[in-house]
């Protein structure tokens, strides 16, 4: 009997460095869209959309901002806002609404071929290898990375954005509802993530347990709560558990 039946991970900055992909992603889809556009309006011999790539891409930001307020249930929803802001930016410039539609449609397509070009760690995939013997395992993301696209899919029959179920972490939908999904009490379950307010107090508030993943220096932690500067060291914390677990600590 172990204590732990299955183990939900965060994705972004757990698994993988997420900042340099993030960049890329940002600049290189809007980038390729202007591109896309000055070609496509010179083959058409239209006169070029007034649009460039830092005026347009702080536009583009702040149509996101505004439209996250005006549309406070979508505000995790980083793709819809993304591609209606898209929309809202080519109509401006004086797209027709159906090229507008398009070529937000293309742009985000570009975005999210960069956005899974993520790195995982070196361990990541040998680690969940292990534990999916053992573990029923599920990821929990509140980015907007194709589930199904990203390097490590294959170890996450459970994998739910956060975003797009309108409830973004710290929210406790998607907790719960990976628990349900894997058909498992909290208790018996551990969330890994590098966010206290988005990973670690949701978690532990339902229940579970959680792995911290933070270089922080040592402080008291609430009950449940591990913590660990890198994902290869989480075998550590689970041999740890166990031990307790089978000697009898959390059996009273
Ligand atoms: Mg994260």
């Amino acid at each position: 009997m172990t204590l732990l039946k299955a183990i939900t991970f965060d994705l972004d900055d757990t698994l993988w460095d997420n900042h340099g992909v993030m960049a890329r992603t940002e600049a290189g889809h809007y980038r390729w869209l202007l591109e896309a556009l000055e070609a496509w309006c010179a083959a058409r011999q239209a006169p070029a959309l007034a649009l460039t790539e830092e005026a347009g891409g702080l536009d583009y930001l702040q149509r996101r901002q505004a439209l996250a307020k005006q549309v406070p249930e979508r505000r995790g929803d980083f793709t819809w806002l993304r591609l209606r802001a898209l929309e809202a930016q080519l109509e401006a410039v004086g797209l027709p609404r159906s090229a507008a539609l398009m070529w937000a449609a293309a742009a985000m397509n570009e975005f999210h071929r960069l956005r899974v070009q993520v790195t995982p760690h070196p361990e990541a995939a040998g680690l969940l290898a292990v534990l999916t013997e053992r573990y029923q395992l599920a990821a929990i993301t509140n980015g907007n990375i194709h589930l199904a696209r990203q390097p490590l899919a294959a170890y996450f029959p459970v994998a739910i954005a956060a975003g797009e179920l309108l409830a973004p972490k710290p929210d406790p939908t998607p907790f719960l509802d990976a628990l349900s999904r894997l058909n498992v009490a909290p208790e018996h379950a551990m969330h890994v993530g590098d966010s206290w307010q988005e990973d670690i107090l949701p978690a532990q508030q339902l229940g579970m347990h959680a792995v911290w993943i933070s270089e922080a220096q040592a402080q008291p932690l609430p009950p449940r709560v591990h913590r660990i500067a890198h994902i290869k060291e989480l075998p550590g914390v689970l041999e740890t558990l166990e031990q307790h677990y089978s000697g009898g600590v959390y059996s009273h």
